[in-house]
């Protein structure tokens, strides 16, 4: 491996934010993960980085129920660029 010195860009480091719920809020049955999403993200503590969301959704099928996300992201990203992954991600895909 030869790392390049020149002053390129670094590689963003991605982090995986996997959601901390295991249950589903509204009917208590287990959640499984879908498949992730990988967003670009700045922060002003952490800088520029990848994170990678693997959300949870109840394995009930029903689409009502609530998708659920890692809250240490929605934490960490301001409250408009939180906003959008609300609105877009309510819906389960299942
Ligand atoms: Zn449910």
């Amino acid at each position: 491996m030869v790392r390049a010195t020149a002053r390129t860009q670094e590689p963003i480091p991605c982090i995986d934010f996997v959601a901390e719920a295991e249950r589903c809020p509204l009917c208590g049955k287990a959640v499984q993960a879908q498949k992730s999403k990988r967003r670009r993200v700045v922060t002003v503590a952490a800088g520029a980085f990848v994170a990678r969301k693997i959300r949870k959704c109840c394995s009930s099928g029903d689409s009502s129920h609530p998708v659920l996300v890692s809250e240490k992201l929605s934490g960490l990203v301001p409250a408009q660029q939180g906003a959008c992954e609300m609105s877009c991600g309510v819906k389960c895909p299942a």
